[in-house]
């Protein structure tokens, strides 16, 4: 099985879940990868490092804004010269952009929401959470391209230190694809890793009380090095930005360590944050659901046990 993985990349860097869905492409056969942007010469390098066996870049001006139109032009022409069957994109913004216009570009099948990937039988097969994650199924294609996006944080990127092929791929866009121009990008204000790449999360829920108790987990991220996560129940009630979400209809992460603090650990926030190697609970009520499935719990109330939490951390670090 190749398949070739589209690489995103802002800011020079590729996302953790691209890499992740690299590293998924290479345990199943050979990897190859698309890097598409303006002066993204020295990506193709990194790309090697995780996993890409090929690269196939494409540099060019029209790639230069994150619009997704260019990117389909790049990607189809890639697809079609290359014969390839077999195409996979990290859920963001972005790629579900590129993933949905490529499928209607090659009248090809798209499986969306996967989780996992398997060659069973000499097919291919998806991994598609359904019923409310409360089950998996698993999806097939019925043609050539097989287009597939994966949850973000499905898997984690693996450092392989090999070194790709790197082929210089030439453009012609359509004329409709650069109709779009991108007059103005905003980043949001971030002060710590984002939920996705942090490798520890400290997460809040309604148990928190209201907006203003989010310091004492900042606090504690802050001392941890790590991002604050929320649940649907937090966002919902405008404490916290939605991009903070973690769960269905969130984001998916898979932290070495999740914090959560006063959240009951209902099955839509769960599937979002089951993937943590370790789960840490801290919740007034013993009976909350996410006792059945933390690591490690804390029967106690979140105001005054985070801030020693917090305290020992630093004192700890400082030693
Ligand atoms: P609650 O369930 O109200 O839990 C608050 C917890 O805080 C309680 O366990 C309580 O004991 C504890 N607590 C209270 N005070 C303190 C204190 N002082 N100290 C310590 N503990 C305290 N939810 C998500 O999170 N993500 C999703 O993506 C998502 N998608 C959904 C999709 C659908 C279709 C539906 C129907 C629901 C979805 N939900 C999602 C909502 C989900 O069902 C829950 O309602 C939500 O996760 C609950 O959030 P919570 O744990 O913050 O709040």
């Amino acid at each position: 099985m190749t398949g070739l993985v589209f690489l995103e990349h802002h800011g020079g860097e590729f996302l953790k879940g691209s890499l992740g869905v690299l590293a998924k492409a290479a345990s199943l056969g050979e990897a190859h990868a698309a890097v598409l942007g303006s002066g993204v010469a020295g990506l193709a390098d990194q790309a090697g490092r995780y996993g890409a066996a090929k690269v196939y870049v494409v540099d060019d001006p029209a790639l230069e804004a994150p619009l997704p139109q260019p990117r389909v032009d790049a990607l189809a022409q890639i697809v079609r010269e290359q014969a390839i069957e077999n195409v996979f994109f990290a859920q963001s913004v972005l790629a579900s952009d590129v993933a949905a216009g490529l499928a209607a570009r090659l009248e090809a099948g798209l499986n969306w929401q996967l989780t996992d990937l398997a060659v069973e039988d000499g097919g291919l097969v998806g991994k598609q959470p359904a019923l409310g994650d409360s089950v998996i199924v698993d999806v097939g294609w019925t043609q050539t391209p097989r287009l597939a996006l994966f949850r973000s944080g499905a898997f984690d990127p693996v450092e392989t230190g090999g070194q790709a092929a790197v082929e210089q791929v030439g453009v012609s866009f359509e004329d409709f694809s650069l109709a779009a121009r991108m007059l103005e990008q905003l980043q949001e204000e971030a002060t710590g890793p984002s939920i996705e790449e942090a490798e520890i999360i400290v997460a809040g829920g309604r148990g928190l009380g209201g907006p203003e108790s989010f310091t004492v987990l900042e606090e504690l991220a802050a001392a941890l090095g790590g991002a604050v996560a929320t649940t649907r129940a937090v966002v919902d009630a405008g404490w916290y930005p939605y991009s903070t979400q973690v769960g269905q209809t969130g984001k998916t992460v898979s932290p070495k360590l999740y914090v959560a603090c006063g959240i009951s650990g209902a099955i839509q926030h769960k599937v979002g944050m089951q993937g943590s190697a370790v789960i840490v609970a801290i919740n007034k009520d013993p009976n909350a659901p996410i006792f059945e499935f933390c690591d490690l719990g804390v029967v106690g109330d979140l105001h005054s046990v985070v801030p020693k939490l917090t305290e020992l951390v630093k004192t700890h670090r400082a030693g």
